[in-house]
């Protein structure tokens, strides 16, 4: 049993060594906690316990906390798959939610598992998800100023519970400031993608994500023989190619884990029982 969690990457706006610090511990936190759940959970429960947690953190933008779009709203979007039956579901741009993470679980049932916009909160509304705002004071602040860099933090978890089952999700309230109708990479399978080999969760620019494929690209070489190292140097190259900015956390059917980053501050934070691997 393992898993590996990340925060995204540092604000550009608040690099303040206080905020690192918080996100960190909140890391270690939540891994810690999430590790408990999956004594009694499969991969897929765990990776939602802990995105769900994440989303809760306003510091994360991701649920409570999520950045603001253009247009003075925030959209946020979420994806879980699940290893063992290759099952993918999500919400696109849905508002008024308190865990978007949690919505995408209930759809696993479904046909349609990927919803958007409006349908996806009259799904969340009809499965009694309550109108919530997931907006913060610092966000608002943030968006009046029109920082636009305020900082990509999308969330995400990887999990391998203890019969080897894998799931992946993400979270994310996107990339700030963006167009109306913006699709994010968290809510498709650029950005979270799993299967029985290798699961992934990315961050980063989600054009750059989509147009690298990177979740894909990264189980795919895994599930045909490439290491963890081998999977990501590779991926990692062909981001380097397009300019790409980017991180990805991933965990392999042999409780191996691995991260990378095209810029060196994403924040993760992994566990397996006795050792913490957190982000300075
Ligand atoms: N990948 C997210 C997006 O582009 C942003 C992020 O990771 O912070 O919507």
């Amino acid at each position: 049993m393992k898993l590996i969690i990340h925060g995204g990457f540092f604000s550009e706006s608040d690099q303040s060594q206080e905020t690192k610090t918080a996100k960190q511990q909140a890391l270690k936190d939540i891994a810690a906690s999430s590790y408990e759940y999956l004594k009694n959970h499969s991969a897929e429960e765990t990776a939602v316990f802990a995105v769900s947690q994440l989303e809760d953190n306003e510091l994360f933008n991701a649920g409570t906390g999520s950045q603001i779009q253009s247009d003075g709203k925030i959209r946020m979007s979420a994806a879980l798959m699940n290893g063992v039956n290759s099952r993918f579901s999500g919400v696109i741009n849905v508002q008024n939610i308190k865990n978007p993470i949690q919505v995408a679980q209930v759809l696993m049932k479904e046909d349609d598992r990927v919803l958007g916009d409006d349908g996806a909160k009259k799904y969340a509304s009809e499965n009694g998800f309550a109108d919530y705002s997931p907006e913060t004071p610092q966000r608002r602040q943030e968006y009046e100023e029109k920082k636009k860099n305020g900082g990509k933090g999308t969330v995400g978890c990887v999990v391998i519970d203890a019969q080897g089952r894998l799931a992946a999700a993400t979270s994310t309230g996107g990339k700030g400031f963006e167009r109306v109708g913006r699709i994010s990479d968290s809510a498709t399978v650029a950005g979270n993608f799993a299967n029985e080999f290798c699961a992934v969760s990315c961050t980063g620019v989600g054009e750059d994500i989509v147009s690298n494929g990177t979740a894909t690209k990264i189980v795919t070489r895994v599930t045909d023989g490439k290491s963890l190292e081998e999977a990501f140097t590779k991926t990692f190259e062909e981001l380097k190619a397009i300019d790409g900015f980017s991180g990805a956390i991933a965990i392999d059917n042999q409780g191996n884990i691995y991260h990378q980053d095209s810029h060196p501050t994403m924040v993760f934070a992994s566990f397996d029982g006795t050792s913490f691997e957190v982000f300075e």
